[in-house]
């Protein structure tokens, strides 16, 4: 990071926004269009360094559901509770290669990776907790923690997901039927659709990602919220898999650890610098959004942000 006082951040950051702000192609997902009470060229981005520095630029107010991105959080929580060995047997940690819906599993049973639909309902299910509610109230309170901020579920989210959630039943009983679901199907589901129903604004987004880059520590009330080996284990992941089946091109024009949800939600973590987060509901056709994207571009060459480059 060249400058990191918080105005020269904001205004990289505007300026990223509005050349993200031609980009007019994709749709917003149908079916949360009811839900989202934002218009479809919404744009909010957020930055957190690892200092605690934070610049909000665009749509600052805007607040919308976490969705896939809670997938990712999940998965660190669960390792974080569980421990990395159990968890790996429960679920693997390779790209699928396939869309974030499709069934992608192992020989022996396991989803591929945490981060598309199957495998997350498995990290779900390995939430401590006794019921649906208890293990979406231990999630809500590790993701406020990871926010420094507290978080509730958008019980509208909630309802548009249980309309349509046939095909995540239909994932969790097939987990279930290989043995290696530990909670009942339904119950699964039911959890699974709350914690992706949790709702955020950008900047409260970046707190996270910032958390995670800072190898576990909130960088802004000095929480240890999980242990460094958590957060690396949880950004491999994430720079593998965190964008579906658009995983590899990402690594090669992007390199940040990141995590995509429909709702247009995307949050990055660059170990060591910062926390990135954008919101914008415009989607390409494998789930991602189209201006977030437009925005990471831009940020990671104008900071130099690849995990990759060779300093
Ligand atoms: N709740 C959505 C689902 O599982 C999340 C999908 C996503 O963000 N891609 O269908």
């Amino acid at each position: 990071l060249p400058e990191v006082d918080a105005d020269h951040l904001r205004s990289d950051l505007e300026e990223a926004l509005e050349a993200a702000r031609s980009e007019r192609d994709g749709e917003p997902s149908d079916y949360l269009e009811d839900v989202q009470h934002h218009g479809v060229d919404g744009l909010a981005a957020a930055v957190c360094t690892t200092d605690g520095e934070v610049a909000v630029a665009g749509d600052a107010d805007a607040r919308f559901a976490l969705q896939s991105v809670s997938k990712a959080l999940t998965y660190a929580v669960v390792l974080e509770e569980v421990g990395l060995d159990e968890t790996l047997e429960h679920v693997g940690v390779e790209p699928s290669g396939e869309a974030f819906n499709h069934l992608s599993l192992h020989d022996d049973g396991r989803p591929y990776n945490p981060l598309i639909n199957a495998g997350a309902i498995m990290a779900h299910a390995l939430v401590p907790g006794d019921d649906p509610e208890a293990r979406v109230r231990f999630l809500l309170e590790r993701y406020s923690a990871l926010a420094g901020e507290e978080l509730e579920v958008d019980q509208d989210v909630v309802d548009a997901e249980q309309e349509r959630a046939d095909r995540n039943l239909g994932l969790a009983h097939l987990l279930a039927d290989g043995g290696r679901l530990p909670i009942p199907a339904r119950e699964a589901v039911e959890g699974y659709l709350a914690q992706c129903s949790v709702t955020v604004g950008a900047e409260q987004l970046a707190v996270m990602g910032a958390t995670l880059a800072a190898g576990g520590v909130n960088p802004r009330t000095g929480e240890r919220v999980l242990r460094e080996d958590v957060a690396q284990q949880a950004m491999s992941v994430m720079l593998t898999c965190g964008m579906y089946n658009a995983s590899g091109q990402w690594v090669a024009e992007v390199g940040i650890p990141a995590k995509s949800g429909v709702s247009g939600a995307l949050l990055g973590a660059v170990p060591g610098a910062l926390g990135i987060a954008t919101w914008s509901p415009r989607l390409d056709e494998r789930g991602n959004s189209l201006r977030g994207i437009a925005v990471f571009e831009d940020l990671t060459r104008r900071w130099d942000l690849h995990v990759l480059q060779h300093h």
